[in-house]
């Protein structure tokens, strides 16, 4: 879930004396040294590294807020920038201010603040300053000579706990600290900001969620407030705030970093998306594979909305964007409650603009450039969320769940299946006049253009692998080609034609639980190809950016 978790919040402020900052490696001690005399600069000549973010104002429509609406987002703003200081020292060990200003070069200094410290995020977290190692891969959770064997075979307490780090006492006794006495000064802030911005809430189940988050950041405690945020359904104006995902912890993949997206609701698209999630029991209908595999009835209450963000902090904000959310993480909410997803429309729309727009001017025939629309990005996203909850989620072969005969296959073709569903049902709901914009090459073309953007993230993690599935496949079907000027035009015969055995394929392996087909499959199409290494070097050589930086705050909303 990467795009997609949000539940707990934690923070992590004040502990300097305890915590990471006062224990820098080795390395950046000698670095500190040495930044002194010379400051930080980049260990490479390659520059280029330094222009794959493009910066973009992050604005939304405020004009249908009261004042007090407006009042209540500048305290939701103050309080998420306590989320991004916690961060940074979660993920950094040192002050981040003097980290910044012994950075001379101004376009190097933004590459750090963007990877909120010396490693770069979206190439394997290489060091690009001098002096830096790696980074460890427990951040600044645990101290960074802990293996995993000592930690599992230490006396510490919550060795698994979301909200907690892990240090050394005198003795080099290991022990943790919750991130509520570790970070007491920032989350008091925190917690008051909160609860202030509450008050000027004139929506009470929003009111009472900001309550709750105020607790859980003094006392270690989420659920009750993950349990309120579900419970919230009317709200014009949310905040997803606290210590929630895990990813930061490449070590244990346990704790949890603090971040916080302030949100404005789409209500107008949200309806849409509420009226298209009960027409899946009768899209499950018409899925094109045996009846065997469509048995299961589909739930048409997705929790699904459109949001503008307004402001990101802490994690979420760190190297590339989240465009979509899906929360809480707290397993026994989402068994009694469900999750909630998000979609946030303006930091696609600027993704759209900055990113598949150019690669489209770069990779596609100049003639179906036309049909990259921002509309049929916006909705293939939507769609590909709704469409997890078509097809079966338990085995026909007696396997048990879907998820667990797949094992570390499970994700990869279940992003697939989303993925290519997704599309399925924006053809559908074409065809009936539910959706009415666009025509059925928009949505095609554009969802061609959105694997070559998505490709570039690499292929390792499962939405990756699901991207080089289906390209890999739809160019075996003819769904597409390649002239010799390297541009790919859609075929929408065969396209829809390879759609179809695509989902069939799909659904078919995900129902028999047949992990030596998916295996198998994953090895022969889940690689990117050397023609298309060569596509993407393009895009590369001509500038395209990865990802967007966010130019974001008070200021740019006029506030
Ligand atoms: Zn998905």
């Amino acid at each position: 879930m990467k795009l997609s978790k949000l539940t707990h919040a934690l923070m992590l402020g004040s502990l300097v004396s305890l915590a990471g900052c006062s224990e820098p490696t080795i390395s950046t001690k000698i670095e500190n040294q040495s930044a002194e005399k010379h400051g930080y600069e980049l260990t490479h000549t390659d520059r280029a590294r330094l222009n794959i973010y493009t910066e973009v104002e992050l604005s939304a429509d405020l004009s249908h807020l009261s004042e007090t609406q407006k009042q209540m987002i500048v305290k939701l703003i103050d309080a998420s920038k306590i989320m991004d200081d916690l961060y940074w020292k979660q993920a950094f060990g040192l002050n981040k201010a003097d980290f910044l200003a012994a950075i001379k070069d101004p376009a190097v200094k933004q590459f750090a603040d963007i990877n909120y410290g010396p490693w770069d995020r979206l190439n394997g977290d290489k060091p690009f300053l001098n002096g830096f190692a790696e980074k460890a891969l427990g951040a600044e959770f645990y101290p960074h000579d802990v293996s995993k064997e000592e930690l599992n075979a230490s006396k510490v307490n919550d060795k698994t706990g979301l909200y907690s780090v892990v240090r050394r006492d005198e003795k080099g006794e290991l022990f943790s600290i919750p991130y509520s006495q570790a970070y007491q000064a920032e989350l008091s802030e925190a917690a008051k900001l909160l609860r202030e911005a509450s008050k000027l809430s004139e929506d009470t189940s929003f009111a009472n969620y900001l309550t709750m988050r105020a607790d859980a950041l003094l006392s270690d405690e989420y659920q009750a407030s993950d349990f309120a945020w579900m419970d919230m359904k009317t709200n014009p104006i949310d905040v997803v705030i606290g210590p929630i995902e895990t990813y930061e912890d490449q070590l244990f993949g346990y704790r949890a970093a603090f971040e916080s997206y302030v949100l404005i609701k789409d209500m107008a698209w949200s309806e849409r998306l509420a009226k298209f999630a009960a027409f899946l029991p009768e899209l499950q209908k018409g899925l094109p594979v045996d009846e065997k595999y469509k048995q299961e009835i589909p739930g048409s209450d997705a929790d699904l909305n459109a949001y503008d963000v307004i402001y990101y902090a802490g994690h979420s904000n760190a190297g590339s964007k989240t465009i979509a959310i899906n929360l809480p993480n707290d397993e026994q909410v989402q068994l009694e409650k469900g999750t909630r997803r998000l979609q946030l429309k303006n930091a696609m729309r600027a993704k759209f603009d900055k990113i598949m727009v150019p690669i489209a001017e770069q990779l596609i025939v100049p003639e179906q450039r036309k049909h990259i629309t921002f509309d049929a990005f916006f909705a293939n996203t939507m769609f590909h969320e709704v469409a997890h909850g078509l097809g079966i989620k338990n085995t026909i072969t007696d396997k048990g769940t879907v998820r667990q005969s797949l094992q570390e296959h499970a994700s990869a073709l279940e992003e697939g299946k989303a993925d290519i569903l997704g599309l399925y049902m924006v053809e559908q709901l074409l065809k009936q006049g539910e959706i009415t914009e666009g025509t059925l090459e928009d949505y095609y073309i554009t969802f061609m253009a959105g694997i070559f953007r998505s490709v570039r993230f690499g292929a390792s993690s499962a939405h990756g692998k699901a991207n080089m599935i289906r390209f890999n496949y739809f160019a075996e079907q003819g769904a597409f080609s390649r002239n010799e000027a390297g541009l790919y035009q859609v075929d929408m015969e065969k396209m829809a034609a390879a759609m179809e055995s695509l989902s069939q394929l799909i659904l078919t392996i995900q129902g028999d639980g047949d992990y030596e087909r998916v295996s198998a499959l994953i090895a022969s199409h889940g690689d990117i190809k050397t023609q298309l290494e060569a596509d993407l070097a393009r895009l590369a050589a001509a500038n395209i950016p990865v990802d967007v930086t966010f130019k974001q705050g008070k200021h740019v909303l006029g506030l």
